[in-house]
């Protein structure tokens, strides 16, 4: 039996996300959508789909199993909880919430329903690339990891929408996940450093070089260019005691022509991690088959909230930002 989703939020990708559940993927039918904006919703509905007046009326229905949450993060906190009321698992875009106390309520209600509903959308630890480069740092031959080299580059952001606050509490979050999954490791403080400001952005404050300090010692780098003008390029470089993995350069096809040999660059996020975002729903759709999630956790979307909350503290004190983390709940201990 196909499982009933409701989607809620149907702009830029909450539509890429039913094209996935109703295009790509089996075993799920999208049967409800909401979005603030009505005539969003039902341009954005598939065939047969109810359109719910509200976020509630959708989580509430009979008719709807598990949630998508596409809204924008302000709306996540109170949707989330409404699904966890409900007891139906849903997946949430990232971020998790847009606050720590709000991190903590979600958590605090997923505990006390007494078993994972929540699977928050960091796309990267699906990415088969990221999980080769796991496989061999878990796989223990190159020696405990020492420093990750993580770079986050974007064409451009859509100009006025995209704040200086966005590199370090929108952009950084994937950066700031995928470290503290590939190296094992929590976030314990963050520096920020912002070198000379490209002119291409105006007024924005670009790029940025984010250090995450480890609680293990290791110390990840992460430069953040928003407005690099020739493509979307993500790289990832772990060095540890006795070698050195990185990711491959995506995508691999090399083509030689009359201008010389290249590596073509992904035009944006949609494209360089098309199948990351196909695996992410493909094991969620199993999970939350069962009643349950995987995968990203309500415990790693509040550590990427801290991660952002120390970041922007840190931009403006210039110092080394700590972060202090709650004792983990048991829930999340094997997540
Ligand atoms: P978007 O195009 O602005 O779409 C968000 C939609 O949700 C809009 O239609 C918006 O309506 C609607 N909405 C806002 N508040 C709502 C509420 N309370 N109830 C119902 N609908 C509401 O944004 P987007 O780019 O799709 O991003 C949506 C989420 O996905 C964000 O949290 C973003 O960070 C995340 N995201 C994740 C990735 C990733 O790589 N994992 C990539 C892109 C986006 P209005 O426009 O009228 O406010």
């Amino acid at each position: 039996m196909a499982l009933k989703v409701g989607v809620i939020g149907t702009g830029m990708i909450g539509q890429d996300h039913i094209r996935r559940l109703t295009k790509v993927l089996s075993g799920v039918d999208v049967v409800g959508v909401a979005d603030i904006e009505r005539a969003r919703a039902e341009a954005a509905a598939p065939e047969g789909a109810t359109v719910f007046d509200t976020p509630q009326d959708l989580i509430a229905s009979d008719t709807v199993e598990a949630i998508v949450i596409c809204s924008w993060g302000p709306a996540h906190e109170e949707q989330l909880l409404g699904c966890i009321a409900a007891g139906k698992p849903v997946f949430c875009e990232k971020p998790l919430v847009t606050s720590e106390a709000a991190a903590l309520k979600v958590m605090e209600a997923e505990v006390a329903y007494g078993h994972r509903l929540v699977q928050v959308g960091f796309m990267r630890r699906f990415d088969a690339d990221y999980r080769r480069l796991k496989a061999v740092i878990d796989g223990g031959t190159l020696g405990a990891p020492l420093m990750y080299k993580s770079i986050h580059r974007n064409a451009s952001v859509p100009a006025g929408l995209y704040t200086s606050d966005m590199p370090l509490n929108d952009t950084l979050v994937h950066d700031a996940d995928v470290s503290r999954w590939l190296l094992d490791d929590e976030v314990v403080g963050v520096e920020v450093r912002v070198p000379r400001r490209s002119s291409r952005g105006g007024e924005l404050r670009d790029p940025h070089i984010v250090l995450l300090h480890c609680g293990s010692g290791a110390i990840v780098t992460v430069e953040i260019s928003v407005n690099i003008s020739y493509g979307y390029d993500i790289r990832g470089e772990v060095a540890c005691e006795q070698g050195v993995a990185a990711l491959p350069n995506r995508p691999a096809t090399v083509v030689s022509d009359r201008f010389g040999i290249r590596q073509e660059i992904p035009e944006d996020w949609r494209e360089r991690f098309i199948e990351a975002y196909d695996q992410e729903f493909r094991e969620w759709i199993v999970a939350a088959g069962q009643g349950t999630a995987t995968g990203p956790s309500t415990w790693d979307g509040y550590a990427a909230t801290l991660v952002a909350d120390a970041a922007l503290r840190a931009v403006e004190s210039g110092a080394f930002e700590q972060i202090a983390m709650i004792a983990k709940p048991a829930l999340y201990e094997t997540a």
